[in-house]
């Protein structure tokens, strides 16, 4: 049995609890609508989720972006990609535009001093999984070579269903085993992995279980953040529904064991929950996951 690593638990200060929050207007505007729901880590669009073109952000904006984060308490930052991306795709030209694409936001993610981009690894249709394994690994490889720079290319656990690739630790340890590179890290998303019968009970068995398939996997140093969702669809069934914190099948209960965990509790976590009054993560929200602390 490897070791789990352990983290020494962080003071309140320097525990990153964040949500996505909206970047419209420009990018630099990502930092009050953070600031106002008492975010101290953000993830943003670097540009539309919902489109293949990608618009670089002009230098003022850049400008502007790196001004106000030097005052801000806001200390990490990741982008999302785009939902269209798709790397595990056996046709040809949906590939080589979501390289293309993920290549755009991680150019801006470079230029924004961001910690990384999170991206949905994809399915792989009427081929095999190990087939797709390969597609994705030398997928990321490329757009790591096309954007050069420091950010990460974090790949997100998938919820299930379909033909999605990376539900389990080891299915994300193959492709990062073949991708086989240092910016590569990974994310995951506590709906998802209730929805994908991955995380049932939250127990802290189950979470030291989890942590463990993820250090034999992939190494736990390089599970990078957390998107910490409640789910409003119920355990195993592969449907992907973020829901506030303590309103969904998850349960504060099962939160509370996630902050009791030396590294779980460790790293950023991101809330993606839709708020208690329908616009996205909210104070409520936030201030929900810092009193889970609090046990
Ligand atoms: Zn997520």
């Amino acid at each position: 049995m490897v070791p789990t690593p352990t983290t020494s638990p962080l003071s309140d200060k320097n525990r990153l609890i964040g949500a996505h929050v909206s970047a419209s207007g420009g990018l630099h505007n990502a930092f009050s609508n953070a600031e106002n729901i008492g975010a101290n880590a953000m993830q943003i669009f670097g540009a539309s989720p919902r489109q293949w073109s990608v618009a670089f952000p002009n230098s003022d904006i850049i400008d502007k972006f790196n001004q106000i984060r030097q005052k801000s308490p806001v200390k990490k930052i990741f982008l999302h990609a785009s939902y269209l991306v798709n790397l595990g795709t056996p046709n040809e030209e949906l590939y080589q535009k979501s390289i293309k694409n993920l290549t755009a936001h991680l150019k801006i993610a470079n230029a924004l001093n961001a910690e990384g981009l999170i991206y949905h690894i994809g399915s792989y249709k009427d081929t095999t999984p190990q087939e797709s394994y390969h597609r994705i690994a030398s997928g990321m490889l490329q757009v790591l070579k096309d954007a050069p720079g420091k950010a990460h290319l974090i790949m997100e656990n998938a919820s299930g269903g379909g033909s999605k690739i990376g539900i389990t630790p080891e299915e994300i340890g193959e492709i990062f085993h073949l991708a086989n590179h240092p910016q590569i890290k990974v994310c995951i998303d506590t709906a998802h992995a209730f929805a994908a019968g991955l995380l049932e009970t939250f127990t802290p068995d189950e979470l030291q279980q989890l942590t463990n398939r993820c250090q034999q996997s992939f190494g736990l140093e390089n599970l990078a953040v957390l998107h910490i969702n409640d789910s409003k669809a119920p355990y195993n069934s592969a449907k992907d529904r973020h829901e506030n914190l303590g309103q969904g099948h998850i349960g504060l209960p099962a939160f509370r064991n996630l902050a009791s965990h030396p590294y779980l509790s460790s790293i950023p976590w991101i809330l993606e929950v839709p708020g208690f009054t329908g616009n996205g993560p909210d104070q409520e929200n936030i201030q929900i996951a810092q009193s889970l602390f609090a046990y």
